[in-house]
């Protein structure tokens, strides 16, 4: 069952002169991204800084207007509903932030800050407020006495099972994970990327994980979806991805990634440049200023984003082999 549909999506950002504010270049940060998410399922998003994906989550959660597209939360279109609409299934859409610290306010316990949820949008009634706080805690690995707290005194760690316990305060049917373990040890990710799937489980909780890095993704995605300049280039069930990655920016990607096992030498590809600005994207393929296969055709003709089931990609390259294959 589809609980989140991404129908395409896109997201333009207008950059004006200072005074007479008129219109000197367009961003186009997401620019036509379709997917969607099953009930209990993560899809994990990867790509570099300015890929879009931090967008693509705000858009999803409607923290943005989007340009054009739809977002379809259980086959309802949330993109155009009126505020006052949105309100009701605002409970329905949550998420955790990367940084725990700034995402809870430092004068207020702990308490307070789960209460909030409880009260706007009435999960329990008030005289179990308490009683509802213990248990989300509990649920995430901290006790009652935790609760008369202040954030100041958590560890970053502690802080994010706070934020989590927060997001599931309102008992939300999908959850946009925003890189939340980017800012914490290597020692506490496991912990926390443990506790994201235990809660995902229990609640058949639906997640878009946004990070970037690879090993983190791995570990939780049942699908990914690779970005790049606001666009999906390759998406799949998540070992075809980390396994037999088709698109040669996906390939670059996991060449960084590290591998467990000592015996298994991975070649590792440079791109070269830097991802180029969305305001003057590339002609043909986006990807075509930094890919070491380029062909001709590439910097003249997009390549159509071919899908195959439950796979899609991108790339000149590879869609001889894909038509041929099927
Ligand atoms: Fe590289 Fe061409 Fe494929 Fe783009 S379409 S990724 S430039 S081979």
């Amino acid at each position: 069952m589809k609980i989140i549909e991404v129908i395409d999506l896109k997201k333009n950002f207008s950059i004006t002169t200072p005074v007479l504010e008129i219109e000197k270049a367009v961003v186009k940060a997401v620019n036509g991204v379709s997917f969607h998410i099953n009930q209990g399922e993560t899809l994990g998003l990867v790509g570099e800084s300015g890929s879009g994906k931090t967008t693509t989550g705000k858009l999803l959660l409607r923290l943005l207007e989007p340009t054009s597209g739809k977002v379809l939360l259980e086959g309802r279109d949330i993109s155009k509903i009126k505020d006052r609409e949105f309100r009701k299934i605002r409970k329905d859409l949550q998420v955790v932030f990367q940084n725990p610290y700034s995402a809870l306010d430092p004068k207020m316990t702990i308490e307070d800050i789960m209460t909030q949820p409880l009260t706007i949008h009435k999960i329990v009634p008030p005289l179990e407020f308490k009683k509802e706080v213990v248990r989300l805690l509990n649920l995430v690995g901290l006790s009652a006495k935790d609760a008369k707290k202040f954030p100041h005194e958590f560890s970053g760690g502690q802080r994010q099972r706070i934020g989590i316990a927060r997001a599931i305060a309102t008992k939300p049917k999908f959850i946009v994970c925003d890189e939340p373990v980017s800012a914490l040890d290597v020692s506490i990710q496991s912990q926390i990327l443990n506790l994201l799937m235990e809660l995902q489980r229990e609640f058949k909780l639906s997640y878009l994980f946004i990070a970037h890095g690879l090993n983190v993704i791995k570990h939780v995605s049942n699908r990914v979806a690779v970005m790049y300049l606001g666009k999906i280039v390759e998406m799949g069930d998540a070992e075809t991805i980390f396994n037999e990655p088709k698109h040669p920016y996906t390939q670059a990607l996991m060449s960084a990634s590290t591998v467990p096992d000592p015996n298994i030498k991975r070649e590792r590809i440079r791109l070269r440049d830097e991802i180029p600005s969305p305001i003057n994207l590339p002609k043909g393929c986006a990807f075509h200023t930094r890919c070491q296969y380029c062909m001709d055709v590439c910097k003249i003709e997009e390549p159509p984003l071919i899908t195959v089931e439950d796979y899609c990609v991108s790339c000149h390259l590879v869609k001889e082999s894909i038509a041929t294959s099927t």
